[in-house]
């Protein structure tokens, strides 16, 4: 039998039970097994232990929305990358997007992720199914096979689900499987061309702009056929003032809706991209101040119920171009927390709200088909993430694990680092500063 592990002394923060103290958690066979309140010692003896004094101990991050990039695209990304990658940035459970090569429409794709997660992953991973056949737009794919395969959600995701008629489909067939479409909301004819958010900065660029409506448009319509249909509707990387009004608005009304945010959008703005920097091409586009004040002021009323990286890992070759041949997307898992904790420290969220956006809620949204996730109750899955929140890093993208070194926060300075990670009881991340002593 292999030996527990004590988790000695740290400030333990599980929103799902209302904890936040300083104490000892004990993982025995890949599960939490014992709670202790300060000095307290478990009842059995063998167990190695990691001193966690000065950091928070909580549940592992769920992250809703990436792409790993298996199969097809393997200089981009790969299943064993991608999962030390969101291991490194405290994530144990990871929600990948079907827009692969051969896309996940079907059984035998979403099967091949689910072998390659277990045979070559580090943390979990759960598949998100196609809406539509090929991801054309034109006919549903065959969700029941694809839900009864384990697929959490479905999403056209790169780009926006189908004509209204196909989404109207896909939101009153998914009732049967009580699984969310989550939809990459974008008004295609608005967002032809376009490189970055549509405004002053825009034109003084040179750069086709991205309006905030090209978004907008389809939120509202998508939250129109919720309404009618009674479907289960999540909206991925929410990034405008206005999408997060009619997100407010729709939940006031009683509508079947979720949100997320990426902390891109929560921490950068459209300037980043003066200088033409191609990391800093993200779609949808970086937006302004005001949005960002209007995502947090959405995450503290709940309007926004999860935070997702949409970690969107690009080679260097791809990104080293002129701006408008660049592809989109930021590669996030690492820089995740760090970049987060920002919003901490300026008193925009607290602790704890970042913690639930990263944990409980995501978990909510995926169900218990795969155990109880987000949460530090005994008995759950030992997914555990400890992070100190005031230590100062330079984001150095040469020890990133994933493939893709494509962030415009290479070279800053960030205030808040994960320590380590423990997946379904295993510790797959540590920083060298970590040691485990045997006992
Ligand atoms: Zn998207
Ligand atoms: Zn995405």
């Amino acid at each position: 039998m292999k030996k527990s592990l004590l988790i000695q002394n740290g400030r333990t923060i599980d929103p799902s039970q209302g904890l936040d103290e300083t104490g000892s958690l004990l993982i025995a066979e890949g599960k939490i097994s014992w709670l202790g309140k300060g000095k307290e010692t478990p009842p059995q003896a063998d167990y190695d232990v990691l001193n966690a004094q000065g950091l928070i101990v909580c549940p592992g991050f769920i992250d809703l929305h990436c792409h790993l990039r298996q199969p097809g695209f393997e200089e981009k990304e790969t299943i064993a990358s991608g999962t030390r990658a969101a291991a490194r940035g405290g994530f144990t459970t990871i929600c990948c997007m079907p827009n692969t090569e051969p896309p996940l429409d079907n059984q035998t794709t979403v099967e091949y992720i689910k072998s390659k997660a277990t045979s070559e992953g580090v943390v979990r991973v759960l598949p998100i199914g196609c809406i539509s056949k090929g991801r054309k737009g034109e006919e549903l794919a065959e969700m029941g096979e694809l839900a009864s395969t384990g697929a959490i959600a479905f999403s056209d995701d790169g780009e926006p689900a189908p004509n209204s008629h196909i989404m109207r489909q896909a939101l009153a067939y998914s009732r049967a499987f009580d699984l969310p479409i989550i939809d990459h909301c974008e008004d295609k004819a608005l967002t032809e061309g376009g490189q970055m958010n549509e405004g002053v900065i825009s034109t003084k660029l040179g750069l086709r702009g991205i309006p905030s409506a090209a978004e907008e448009i389809m939120v509202a319509r998508d939250l129109a056929l919720a309404q009618l249909t009674g479907g289960r509707l999540h909206i991925a990387h929410t990034t405008t003032e206005g999408s997060v009004d009619l997100i407010r608005r729709a939940k006031e009304k009683g509508i079947r809706v979720t949100a997320e945010v990426t902390p891109h959008h929560l921490t950068l703005t459209e300037e980043r991209v003066i200088g033409y920097d191609t990391n800093a091409k993200v779609n949808p586009p970086l937006r302004t101040e005001r949005d960002i004040q209007a995502l947090i002021q959405g995450l503290n009323d709940n309007t926004i119920d999860i935070i997702a990286t949409d970690h969107a890992p690009h080679t260097e070759a791809d990104k080293l171009c002129e701006f408008a041949f660049a592809p989109f997307g930021i590669s996030g898992f690492e820089t995740a927390l760090g970049s987060l904790m920002s919003l901490v420290h300026d008193k925009q969220l607290t602790l704890v709200t970042l913690i639930t956006k990263l944990t409980g809620e995501p978990a909510r949204i995926i169900g218990n088909k795969y155990g109880k996730l987000g949460t530090l109750a005994i008995g759950a899955p030992a997914d555990v993430t400890l992070f100190d929140p005031a230590l100062e890093w330079v984001v150095d993208t040469r020890v990133f694990a994933s493939k893709g070194r494509n962030t415009p926060l290479a070279g800053e300075r960030l205030k808040g680092k994960v320590m380590a990670t423990i997946s379904q009881g295993k510790l797959v991340y540590k920083d060298d500063s970590i040691k485990v002593k045997e006992r």
